[in-house]
Parts: C-alpha cells; structure tokens; sequence
C-alpha cells in the first residue's frame, strides 16, 4: 500500500511524480519521488492546465515539495472518518503543477500500453 501525499488515502498504486525539494536540493538534485491518487493528479491537472503565465497565485508553503512560493489552489477530497470524504484546498507551486503535467503524460501512457497488453 501507498499513501497519496496530498490527501494521504492509502492505495495500492499511486502515480510517482518528481518534485524537487529546495530542502533537499543538496541530498537529492535529482528531485525526489512523490506519490499521487488519481483524483489528485486529475485536480492538480486541471489547476496546472488552467494556470497561465498570470497567474500569480498565493504566497505560502507548497503543500508537495515545502517551497515558499506563489501557490494556487487545487480541490481535493481527503478521507474523513465522518463524512467519508471531506473537500479540502491543496496549495502546489508552479514547479509542482508542472511535475503534475508531466506525470499525468507518462501515467496516460502507462496505461494505455497496459490495456494493450491485456488485449
Ligand atoms: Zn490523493
Ligand atoms: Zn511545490
């Protein structure tokens, strides 16, 4: 099992995504391996394809890689023992958003080669 980063629900696979953390810029140069459910790489997705040069966001601390930057908004939904699921606003930096697009790429065609292969 793997927790989703943003929401932190646990899944069997989430999608990697590299982020890099100003943190660990000295460790990992590399950037380090985060994990994603689907709805929040859809909703990070959507965030990062509506997001234009314009765009500038909330200052504060990115919810992914730490960075103190220009933040924007993304809706999630994290598990709540309540209700369930709970709405709740995650803050990703433009560097995050755009590890999000990119990943997004690679898991579409991972799962497209996968069907193939089924087939
Ligand atoms: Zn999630
Ligand atoms: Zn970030």
């Amino acid at each position: 099992m793997a927790d989703c980063d943003l929401c932190s629900v646990s899944i069997p696979t989430v999608v990697p995504i590299r982020v890099f953390v100003p943190r660990f810029k000295n460790s990992y140069p590399e950037g380090i391996w985060k994990g994603l459910c689907e709805p929040c790489l859809k909703a990070a997705k959507e965030t990062a394809d509506k997001m234009t040069a314009s765009s500038c966001g909330t200052a504060g601390k990115c919810d992914l890689c730490g960075a103190i930057a220009q933040l924007q908004p993304v809706q999630i939904s994290r598990p709540s023992f309540s209700k369930g699921e709970e709405e709740d606003t995650a803050m990703l930096c433009k560097n995050c958003l755009v590890a999000v697009q990119e990943a997004d790429k690679s898991w579409q065609k991972e799962k497209e080669k996968e069907q193939q292969e089924h087939h």
